[in-house]
């Protein structure tokens, strides 16, 4: 079995107070681990447990809706925990910084860009900033979905991910997604996400 269900890279309750212990917990010991579960049985005895998830995705047209829906679910949820630290927040620096200015103008307009498209982003789904042709985009998808495949409108490698579904952020904010959107940006990891940039960028 070539895929691994990933160790949270911190204490459930390390990303508190902007995400709570129990909101951690069951995201990731029962929402991802059922993605992951469900995703490892749909290609158990296929080819496809040979290839990459950028493989897999890239043809995701082609296979299963379990497949979509369980392999999108495992690795948007690996993007969404390594993205938070609870040494977050802040502002990216270096060569993101420079990018984000570039395609943005700005970080607080880059900001308020991403918060704008993951507070209106109707139901469940997740946002993204990824580089696409060279260029930093944000964008959104449906459900498991991610931009890593061949049925979404603007395909590109993700750098960034944020969870809107509800479980995602309901114990502790109910329907108040722009409070969870607001206090997310506290544990979003700038070190890690430049690693994502300067390793696509070098590719
Ligand atoms: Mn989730």
């Amino acid at each position: 079995m070539p895929f691994s269900f990933p160790k949270l890279p911190y204490a459930y309750d390390a990303l508190e107070p902007f995400i709570d212990a129990k909101t951690v917990e069951i995201h990731y010991n029962r929402h991802h681990r059922t993605y992951f579960d469900k995703f490892t049985a749909a290609i158990d005895g296929t080819e496809l447990e040979t290839q990459s998830l950028h493989t897999i995705f890239a043809n995701v047209s082609s296979h299963s809706p379990a497949v979509r829906n369980h392999g999108g679910g495992f690795f948007n949820h690996n993007l969404y925990w390594q993205c938070m630290s609870p040494a977050g927040g802040s502002q990216p620096s270096g060569l993101l910084a420079e990018a984000i200015y570039c395609h943005f103008g700005s970080f607080e307009l880059f900001k308020n860009a991403f918060s704008n498209a993951a507070a209106n982003h109707f139901g469940s789904g997740f946002i993204w900033l990824s580089v696409i042709e060279g260029r930093l985009e944000i964008s959104t998808t449906n459900n498991q979905d991610n931009p890593l495949m061949d049925i979404v409108e603007k395909r590109g490698e993700p750098i960034l991910a944020l969870d809107v579904w509800e479980h995602a952020y309901y114990i502790c904010y109910q329907n108040k997604r722009p409070d969870y959107i607001n206090a997310w940006w506290n544990v979003v990891d700038w070190e890690q996400i430049s690693q994502h940039f300067l390793t696509i960028s070098q590719q």
